[in-house]
C-alpha cells in the first residue's frame, strides 16, 4: 500500500486521537526508517523514547523470534521463567528489591499510585492518600495518571478528576514541602520533564525531594518512564543524580517496542502488595520479558549508557553551533533526551526536518526534541545536525 492508501484506510476505521499525519513507516533498521513511499529516514525520535537500540536489533528480533516458537503467554497463574530472570536483572542493576510487570507507562504509574496509598494505610497513617506531582509532568492516559499530569489540556471534557493530587511547579522545593500536608502519601516526579518540554531539574532538587521524603515519610515515585534504560547515561536516570527513590516506573524502551511496563520498589514498600491487590493479565508475559531482558543485556554489553553521554554531548555540541546563525535559545537535556529550545515557533522547523529526511518532534511550541536510539554513532549525529541546519535555512 502506498502512505496515501493506508492514510485513507486509517482516517475511515480509526479513531482520530493522534490527529492528521502524512507519513506511514513500513520499515526500519538501526536508526532508518522507510515510509510506505519508499523514502528514507534518520529516526531521532525512537518511536518516542521507545526504540532504545534502534529498529529491528538482531539480538531482539531472535530473542522474540525465538520465544514465540516456544510459548507466548500463559497467565500469571504461574510462574513464568523469562518474568523471573527480567525481574532478576532489574534489580540487580538498581537500588530496588522487587518488581511487578504490566503493559505501558500509564500501567507503571497506576500500580505505583495503588502501591503508595496502600503501603501507606498499612504503615499507619490511614488518612493520607494525597500525591503531589508537578507542573507540565507527563505520567498516562488513564483516569489516574491523567489526574497526576498536571496539564490541563489533558483534563478537559474528562472532569471530574480522581480525588488525592495536588500540583506544584517542578524544581521548586519550598513549594513542594508547603503542599505537603497529613494527608500526603507519596511525591511522584520525573527526573527529566521530556513530555513537558526537556525541563531539567536543579543541582540538589532531586535530593531536596528525597529528604522532604524521608522527613515527611512519603514515598518517593521517580517515573522513569522515558529516562531509564541507559538513556541519561546510566541505567536508570535516578544513578545519574545519586538520589535512590522508593518506587520507579519504567516502560518505553524496556522492551525495544513490545508493549511492557514495569514498576520497581524497595522490599517495604513492595510488600503492601499481597495476592490480589494489583494484577495484570499480560504483565510480563514470556514475549515480552524474553525481549526486555534481551534489550537490557544489550544496553550493558555494548556500553550503550556511555554511548549515550558521548552522543549526547556530540549533539549537543552540534546543535549549539547553530546558535549564532538562528533563532535558538539553549539546548537542554541530558545524554540522548534533548532539547534545542527556540525562541521561535519549532512547530515549522520540525515538519521541515521531517521533509528533509529526519525524524523529530516539537514539544511545547518551542522545543525540538530528540531521543535517538543509544547506539547511534558519530555520523549519525553529523547527519542530523546538517538536516536540522538545512531545515532551519529554509523556514526562517
Ligand atoms: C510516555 C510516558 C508515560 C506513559 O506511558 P504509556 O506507555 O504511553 O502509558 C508516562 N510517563 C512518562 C514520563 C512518559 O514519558
Amino acid at each position: 500500500m502506498t502512505t496515501a492508501e493506508i492514510k485513507a484506510m486509517a482516517t475511515e476505521y480509526i479513531i482520530n486521537t493522534y490527529g492528521d499525519r502524512n507519513l506511514a513507516f513500513v520499515k526500519g533498521e538501526g536508526p532508518y526508517l522507510w515510509d510506505a513511499d519508499g523514502k528514507k529516514y534518520l529516526d531521532f525520535l525512537g518511536g518516542l523514547a521507545v526504540n532504545g537500540l534502534g529498529h529491528c536489533h538482531p539480538k531482539v528480533v531472535a530473542a522474540i523470534r525465538e520465544q514465540a516458537g516456544k510459548l507466548l503467554h500463559t497467565s500469571n497463574l504461574y510462574y513464568i521463567q523469562p518474568q523471573a530472570e527480567l525481574a532478576k536483572l532489574l534489580v540487580d542493576n538498581s537500588d530496588m528489591d522487587l518488581c511487578f510487570f504490566c503493559n505501558s507507562g500509564a500501567e507503571a504509574n497506576e500500580a505505583a499510585i495503588k502501591l503508595a496509598r496502600k503501603y501507606t494505610k498499612d504503615s499507619g497513617r490511614t488518612d493520607a492518600y494525597e500525591i503531589i506531582t508537578m507542573e507540565n509532568s507527563f505520567h498516562g492516559r488513564t483516569m489516574a495518571t491523567i489526574t497526576a499530569t498536571a496539564q490541563t489540556k489533558y483534563h478537559v471534557g474528562f472532569e471530574p478528576m480522581l480525588e488525592g493530587f495536588k500540583y506544584v511547579p517542578f524544581d521548586e522545593l519550598e513549594a513542594t514541602e508547603a503542599a505537603i500536608s497529613a494527608k500526603t502519601c507519596a511525591i511522584l516526579v520525573e527526573p527529566i520533564q521530556s513530555e513537558g518540554g526537556v525541563n531539567i531539574p536543579s543541582d540538589g532538587y532531586l535530593q531536596g525531594l528525597r529528604e522532604l521524603c524521608d522527613k515527611h515519610e512519603l514515598v518517593l515515585i521517580f517515573d522513569e518512564v522515558q529516562t531509564a534504560m541507559g538513556r541519561l547515561g546510566t541505567f536508570f536516570g535516578y544513578q545519574s543524580y545519586g538520589v535512590v527513590p522508593d518506587v520507579i516506573t519504567m516502560a518505553k524502551a524496556l522492551g525495544s517496542g513490545v508493549p511492557i511496563g514495569a514498576m520497581l520498589a524497595k522490599r517495604e514498600i513492595a510488600e503492601s502488595f499481597v495476592p490480589g491487590t494489583h494484577a495484570a493479565t499480560f504483565g510480563g508475559n514470556p514475549l515480552v520479558t524474553a525481549a526486555a531482558s534481551t534489550t537490557i543485556q544489550t544496553i550493558l554489553e555494548e556500553n550503550l549508557a556511555v554511548n549515550a553521554v558521548k552522543m549526547g554531548n556530540y549533539l549537543a555540541g552540534g546543535l549549539m553551533e547553530l546558535k549564532g546563525k538562528y533563532p535558538i535559545k539553549e539546548v537542554r537535556g541530558k545524554g540522548l533526551l534533548r532539547g534545542l529550545v527556540m525562541e521561535v515557533d519549532a512547530k515549522p522547523i520540525a515538519a521541515k526536518c521531517i521533509e528533509n529526511g529526519l525524524v523529530t518532534i516539537c514539544t511545547n511550541d518551542y522545543v525540538l526534541r530528540f531521543l535517538p536510539p543509544l547506539n547511534i554513532n558519530a555520523g549519525h549525529v553529523e547527519e542530523a545536525v546538517d538536516i536540522v541546519e538545512k531545515s532551519m535555512a529554509e523556514v526562517l
